[in-house]
């Protein structure tokens, strides 16, 4: 017999628990809840009611609602239906998936790609297939959590290092034992602070001691290189880099993620990355649409240049007005270090006020006494706008100071 009383106890004293835990949460200034935020195209989106410019999306390159995008899909929609219904391994992997997989791989200019329900799903797959517990994990300090997560989960030993600090990066390199691998993490593009990362310094380091590098181009992909192969593009280490990984998220403008590499890489991740044998496949729609951006990120490259220029130009004004930006950083994320988290949510709700919606970054995303604003840019926007912008962000910093 169940003891009623007693099972009932448990959920009563767990919500007492959880509902504390929220309260820590509001009184530190680390609540968040989910702003319900209308997505309007073209770098726009509604607010309570009104329309402001969305600078805190990913959609870098302005195509999540292009017209050949949505028309893509739904064409795709009509033959392939809404779901893909299975795992790739089943019998989710359908005309689309395959298209978008051979289509990823000419675009990376790789022998092979393989496609995952998710960019976060793709990292925590592709480490914890490819790391063993016998080896040495180096993960940059800053990584985007699905790679710490990865590098935790894989049960190799765990080395910390600063892309600002290699030469300690070297010196764990020297002492780790050389008859396991050793693995060095990176994102190339840190998410929360626009830096990208020394991944030629990286490609030395890994090769002295024979290494593998895995880079993430979640912010790159899209977004840098002459034809937007991201940041191993951009520093010609393409050929130098072991496993290279990518979302369809963000400048791409759907859903997905994927990782392109040799044939033998893809068979043992599909035979073996757990986050994509045991996760149904993406839908074939979004295939399509995946499959239509990555022509047009291809045939469009002014897209690329466009968004270069505004944040180039962004920086400039900022660096005008004394706004304190994250030193070293280029492309389209520019962050805006404040401190602590009731600043900068104070100051991002002064900018929406102005009709610029802004992320504002707390902890645990980013560490304590660094919470800031995170500005991303995209290349629907015109210069005009980022000189309001400026003048927007510029007024709420001082304002906070004053
Ligand atoms: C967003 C992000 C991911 C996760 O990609 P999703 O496709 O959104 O799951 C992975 N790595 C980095 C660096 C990211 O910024």
């Amino acid at each position: 017999m169940i003891d009623h009383a007693e099972s009932e106890s448990h959920p009563a004293g767990l919500d007492a628990m959880l509902a504390a835990r929220v309260q820590e949460l509001r009184s530190a200034g680390l609540f968040r809840e989910s702003q319900n935020v209308v997505p309007l195209g073209d770098g726009w989106c509604g607010i309570d009611g009104a329309k402001v410019r969305n600078l805190a999306s990913n959609d870098y390159l302005n195509l999540a609602h292009d017209p050949r995008l949505v028309a893509a899909a739904r064409a795709a929609l009509d033959d392939s239906g809404v779901g893909s219904g299975a795992s790739a391994l089943v019998s989710g992997r359908g005309p689309w998936q395959v298209r978008l997989e051979k289509k990823l791989a000419e675009f990376e200019r790789m022998e092979s790609a393989i496609i995952f329900p998710t960019g976060y799903a793709a990292n925590l797959g592709t480490l914890t297939t490819l790391i063993a517990p016998g080896d040495t994990v180096f993960c940059d300090r800053i990584n985007h959590a699905s790679l710490v997560d990865g590098c935790k989960l894989c049960g190799a030993r765990l080395r910390v290092f600063r892309h600002d600090a290699l030469d300690v990066l070297e010196r764990e390199l020297k002492r780790s034992p050389s008859d396991s691998g050793r693995w060095i993490v990176t994102d190339s593009v840190f998410s929360m602070d626009g830096i990208v990362a020394p991944l030629t310094e990286l490609c030395d380091l890994a090769e002295r001691y024979g290494g593998f590098l895995i880079v993430d181009e979640a912010h790159g992909t899209g977004v840098f290189g002459a034809h937007g192969r991201g940041v191993a593009e951009l520093t010609g280490t393409e050929d130098r880099i072991t496993v290279r990984i990518g979302t369809l998220s963000k400048a791409v403008g759907c859903l997905g993620g994927f990782v392109s590499g040799s044939q033998a890489l893809v068979d043992v991740l599909r035979n073996s990355a757990r986050t994509q044998m045991f996760s149904t496949a993406l839908p074939g729609a979004v295939c399509a649409a995946a499959c239509q951006s990555l022509d047009l990120i291809s045939a469009e490259p002014e897209r690329r240049e466009q968004l270069h220029r505004l944040a180039d130009l962004l920086r400039r004004e900022l660096a005008h007005f004394e706004v304190p930006v994250v030193d070293r950083t280029t492309g389209p994320i520019v962050a805006v270090v404040l401190g602590e988290p009731q600043v900068a949510v104070a100051v991002a709700s002064r900018i929406l006020q102005e009709g610029f919606l802004v992320a504002a970054i707390r902890p645990p995303t980013v560490p304590r006494g660094t919470s800031r604003l995170r500005i991303s840019l995209t290349a629907a926007l015109q210069e005009t706008d980022i000189r309001a912008l400026a003048v927007a962000v510029a007024r709420a910093v001082a304002g906070q100071s004053m």
